[in-house]
């Protein structure tokens, strides 16, 4: 067990819960317990010596929602975590929580629980022990603590394994004690660091559905940090997407999906990411067009309302998923198949649409796929309110309705 989780565990402390009031809820009897908080950060800056990793972030999650902050590596997740948790002190700006400014409260008087990309499950105490250590440290009644295993174990599918040790689990299975673990605090904030990562693919897929259930269970404020755009698109209620210590957007995730507010946001999620190519705005025959890197196609005016200048320079953003087999249609752009990925219902066509051009990738439906080939052209639309539009310098859309941080 490493330092940060011996640290959390003792130190992240829940006050006893109240007396729930079982059998009125629709939702399960552990539903009953929860108090939700609402939880609000302004301005949080911190550095590790002259670094600065977190540059004002300012964060307001509602109560009982899910919120997923989501961003590559390296970008101060993990450490946004341990602010809010206490484990770390910002430099600036403060934490409320359930309307309390925990700013420069200790960990064990802030009511959360955190899950650990690493489990942080003791490795000589059995599953049951695990989940009762933190419970026991703080004096809950012993009635108490059986009750509230039970209720985890049976909501997590752990009543099978309680009398084992984590070594005689699989990664799955410690990770559901892990969430029971946060689970039996009853805490009114949970914080989830990359819960997932260390296991397959498969089994991902299964705990993530999992998590997203548990919460509509239990209604509990969430706060899921991932650098997984699939994990964050897939669970959030409201995604936070950070790059370089700050938030670029925030939004309900189909709306930061269909209207990124810069370019980092718009390949960032998605996959395979978003195309870009380089070009400029044109008007032809009363109509806008963007025209470049191999790509000519009409463009929304509507969205784009008082960027649109003649021979201004844009980058041209079209995801994969939006571009169409041309058919009788004329054609935006015609690729030039380097390779073919099958994946059965689908396929993704890897090529160029100009010699010197950028790599290009195009979804295409299975009857397309196989007819194609390397070697081959492909001819292709997009529908214009599917072609996104960036300044090259400042990498912002020129959307007047991406929605602001
Ligand atoms: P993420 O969770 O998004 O991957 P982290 O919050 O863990 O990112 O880290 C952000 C940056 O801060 C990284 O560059 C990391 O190396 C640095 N960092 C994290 N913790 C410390 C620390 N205790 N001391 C110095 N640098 C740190
Ligand atoms: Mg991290």
């Amino acid at each position: 067990m490493d330092d940060v989780s011996l640290q959390t565990e003792s130190a992240l402390r829940v006050p006893s819960s109240p007396a729930h009031a079982a059998g009125t809820s629709t939702k399960s009897a552990v539903a009953a317990s929860p108090r939700q908080a609402r939880c609000v950060m302004r301005g949080i800056e911190k550095s590790y010596g002259t670094l600065p990793i977190l540059r004002g972030v300012d964060l307001d999650i509602p109560e009982g929602s899910f919120a997923v902050l989501v961003g590559p590596s390296g970008c101060g997740k993990s450490t946004l975590l341990r602010v809010v948790a206490g484990l770390e002190t910002a430099d600036r700006g403060s934490v409320e929580i359930a309307q309390r400014d925990v700013t420069r409260m200790p960990p064990r008087d802030r009511d959360v629980a955190m899950v650990f990309q690493s489990y942080a499950l003791y490795p000589h105490l059995t599953v049951r022990e695990n989940l009762a250590f933190g419970l026991k440290l703080r004096g809950v009644a012993p009635a108490e603590i059986a009750k509230r295993i039970a209720e985890a174990s049976s909501m997590l599918g752990l009543d099978g394994l309680l009398g084992r040790l984590p070594k005689d689990m699989s990664g799955g299975q410690r990770q559901r004690v892990a969430m029971g673990r946060a689970i039996v605090r009853h805490a009114n904030l949970y914080l989830f660091d990359e819960p997932l990562s260390n296991l397959d693919a498969a089994l991902r897929a299964e705990v993530r559905v999992e998590i997203r259930r548990l919460h509509d269970r239990l209604d509990a404020t969430t706060l899921y940090v991932t650098h997984d755009q699939v994990e964050a698109m897939t669970l959030a209620d409201t995604l936070w997407v950070m790059n370089g210590g700050v938030v670029e957007q925030r939004g309900a995730p189909l709306d930061v999906y269909e209207r990124p507010r810069s370019r980092f946001v718009a390949t960032f999620l998605g996959s395979p990411q978003m195309n870009l190519v380089e070009g400029v705005l044109v008007r032809r025959d009363g109509q806008w067009l963007a025209d470049g890197g191999g790509i000519v196609t009409p463009i929304d005016d509507e969205r784009f309302g008082g960027a649109l200048t003649e021979g201004r320079a844009v980058s041209i953003g079209v995801r994969p998923h939006d571009f169409e087999v041309a058919g009788t249609a004329k054609a935006a752009a015609t690729l030039r198949v380097e390779i073919v990925e099958a994946l059965g219902f689908e396929a993704f066509a890897h090529g160029w649409l100009r010699a010197s051009g950028p790599r290009i990738i195009a979804r295409l439906e299975a009857h397309h796929a196989r007819r194609a080939r390397a070697g081959e052209a492909i001819a292709l639309t997009v529908d214009p309110a599917r072609v996104h539009l960036f300044d090259p310098s400042t990498g912002l859309s020129l959307d007047a309705h991406a929605s602001r941080v």
